[in-house]
């Protein structure tokens, strides 16, 4: 189709209109030209989209009801939920991560959408971020590389991926107007660095702006942000989308290469109309916007013809995500897994074994899942008959909160019974929410309380943690034998977690974020939420294991961490120019993967100054039991960089650094120094050459 000839033949009142929403979620619909509507959904975990809006409704659910007869009706579609960010993060695992996004891009291809409203890759600047959830990591380039991944993914199946929420979005108080103010170096190592990542990496077709204001500009007007960082210097080819009312005039957002904005405003045709009767806007930049959207027509166009979609395997992918997402925390005296032959009495407390969290609240939440699985039912269907399972829910263990009363005994006398006991903790559903920031990383008080009433009794205490970001654990930890952080983890989590805790899977996830003690000891908390106007990042690039490393403070879980039922042993580490290469074996009797992290220290002779160690490489390898691999990963000079405000590039500064090998933050087992050479123009004397 010849869009530029499209273009030509449009009127200006076509124009403009085709350069905002029509709806909630789709675009104006050109009826002159062969052009269909495009639309745009949340995601990011599954599609969220009503049924009257669907053209393929009825074909779609027969599809579902044939894989899942009983699948719910409802007024949204059926989809499958995918694990949420969190939980992603959690598996270090780009190559699962591009088959959910796979999954993710066959359904949206299946009902015909143009683009996915996700991965949503703000860092998680402080734990009390009600959207921490949605987001993968307190990491950039765990960020930047999962969120890759995912992309890939979703574009390998011809829908649009959309980055969100670009940039400096990492609070929900006073989200639609706070003033994030930025230093620049904390921006471009800390902020825009994942989203750097993935615009180099996997080149998004779509954007999303964010809602706040960025150092005085809302992100939605933000030329800086969008034309000159975004555009000219990253080489972003596709279309900004902006956050939903995050527009607050057309004129200045069209001026900063907004080309779409959502959902309809009916003052934006006016602002448009008006701006352009005074040369604000012109016909160029019009037409270059409207470009933009003709290209990402094209590119997604597939869409609009029939596909499959196979909803079985998507949710088997969802289960498998789910998998290599739990966090194995504790595990004294091997209590996990457990044992059947041993077991003859099991005691399950807490709502999260029969109505768990899959996900969180607000727009990523999916609404009409085509399965879930019931950790209760799970560990029922695994342990099988000759395991009595009890189970006390929410009507005995709310009853009595902090007091000693008639449910106390009760639970106390299961547990004595029991040959162990499982706590599902999931909090308070508010906690994990768009629109509203938590107040506290404590679990419920009940909860708390249970623990301790059944550690009385038992050694044999499991609890597993339903949640979708950092939890405080020490005041309950020395009660808890297992602990197992299962996340918010989509429709298979149930599934996961039963077979996690029956030794089917060997847990394999690593925490993306830093578990502290008291939020105190996060360093952000000094200025979060910041006032009703603006939020100062005064801790520049001082965000989780950054901070808590570099000024030793003990987390109760430390980023990276995550035990596995197998033994690893790192052995043998060699750096042969770019290559560093180790030997990992597994020396126990089961099959596992572990997630081998490479940290880098900088140089001790810096002129600059920077965090203690970061994160510069990863890999899940898979080693049989009893056997040995070989592990090899590339460290390139951008491992040694950091951003020069100065010379406003990333630099390389000339010194000796080290490079630490490990299973998390702060075990590191192997370390090598390697000399590196400046790529620029700053010697070790601080000198240009
Ligand atoms: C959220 C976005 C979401 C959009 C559409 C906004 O409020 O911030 O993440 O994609 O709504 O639902």
């Amino acid at each position: 189709m010849d869009y530029k000839q499209i273009i030509k033949e449009m009127t200006l009142e076509e124009k403009f209109h085709y350069l905002t929403g029509a709806d909630m979620n789709a675009g104006y619909k050109l009826e002159r030209f062969p052009i269909e509507r495009m639309r745009y959904h949340d995601g990011p975990f599954g599609l969220k989209m009503k049924v009257k809006d669907n053209s393929r409704k009825e074909m779609m659910e027969k599809k579902v009801r044939s894989a899942f007869p009983n699948a719910v009706k409802g007024d949204e579609v059926p989809s499958t939920a995918f694990p949420t960010g969190c939980a992603m993060g959690a598996t270090w695992d780009e190559e699962l991560i591009q088959k959910v996004g796979n999954a993710l891009g066959e359904e949206y291809h299946a009902y015909g959408i143009n683009a996915i409203l996700g991965p949503a890759m703000n860092i998680k600047r402080h734990p009390l971020c009600g959207r921490n959830f949605e987001y993968f990591s307190e990491d950039p380039y765990l960020t930047g590389k999962l969120g890759s991944a995912y992309v890939k993914g979703v574009q390998e199946k011809g829908v649009s991926a959309c980055p969100k929420h670009f940039a400096a979005n990492n609070q929900e108080t006073g989200r639609h107007d706070v003033c994030s103010e930025v230093d620049e170096r904390t921006l471009r190592e800390i902020y825009y660095r994942p989203f750097e990542m993935v615009v180099k990496e996997t080149k998004p077709w779509a954007m999303m702006c964010a809602y706040n204001r960025l150092n005085g500009v809302y992100a939605s007007e933000h030329k800086q942000l969008l034309q000159d960082i975004l555009r000219d210097e990253w080489g972003f080819d596709g279309i900004i989308i902006s956050d939903w009312g995050s527009v607050k005039n057309r004129a200045y957002s069209l001026l900063a290469s907004i080309e779409m904005c959502m959902p309809y405003q009916e003052e934006a045709f006016g602002q448009l109309q008006e701006a352009y009767s005074e040369g604000i806007i012109d016909d160029q930049t019009v037409d270059a916007a409207l470009e933009r959207l003709f290209l990402f027509y094209d590119r997604t166009k597939t869409v609009y013809e029939e596909s499959s979609c196979d909803f079985i395997q998507h949710h088997e992918i969802a289960v498998e995500a789910a998998r290599k997402s739990m966090v194995l925390l504790k595990n004294e005296g091997h209590i996990l897994p457990l044992d059947k032959e041993k077991l003859h009495k099991l005691l399950v407390v807490g709502e999260g074994a029969v109505k768990p969290y899959i996900g969180g609240d607000g727009s990523s939440r999916v609404e009409n899942m085509t399965q879930v699985d019931i950790p209760l039912e799970e560990l029922r269907k695994l342990l099988g008959e000759q395991v009595c399972i009890e189970f006390m829910g929410e009507d005995k263990v709310n009853a009595y909160k902090n007091t000693i009363g008639q449910m106390e005994t009760e639970l106390v006398e299961k547990a004595a019974a029991a040959d162990a006991v499982i706590v599902f903790v999931n909090g308070n559903f508010a906690s994990h929410s768009e629109a509203v920031d938590r107040n506290n990383i404590e679990i419920e008080p009940n909860m708390e309380h249970a623990i301790k009433a059944c550690a009385r009794v038992s050694k044999k205490i499991i609890v597993v943690l339903n949640v979708g970001g950092a939890v405080s654990t020490y005041k309950w930890d020395f009660c808890a034998a297992g602990i197992l952080v299962s996340w918010l983890g989509g429709q298979g989590m149930g599934k996961a977690i039963a077979e996690t805790l029956c030794g089917i899977n060997n847990p394999s996830g690593k925490l993306p974020e830093t578990f502290p003690k008291r939020l105190e000891d996060v360093e952000s908390l000094k200025n979060f939420p910041g006032d009703r106007h603006k939020v100062v990042y005064k801790e520049q690039l001082m965000v989780g294991y950054r901070h808590f490393d570099t000024n030793h403070i003990q987390p109760d879980y430390e980023f990276g961490f995550g035990l596995s039922y197998s033994e690893f042993e790192y052995s043998d580490l060699t750096l042969e120019g770019d290559e560093l290469t180790f030997v990992l074996a597994n020396t126990s009797e089961v099959d596992g993967d572990e997630v081998v992290q490479v940290y880098v220290e900088f140089s001790e002779t810096s002129w600059t100054s920077h965090p203690k160690q970061e994160l510069k490489a990863f890999q899940r390898v898979f080693v049989p039991a009893g056997m040995s691999v070989r592990v090899g990963i590339e460290l390139t000079e951008e491992a040694f960089a950091f951003y020069n405000t100065g010379l406003k590039k990333w630099t390389v500064e000339e010194g000796v650094y080290r490079i630490k090998v490990g299973s998390s933050s702060r075990k590191h087992v192997l370390c090598v120094e390697k000399e590196v050479k400046s790529n620029d123009f700053i010697t070790n004397e601080g000198q240009f050459v």
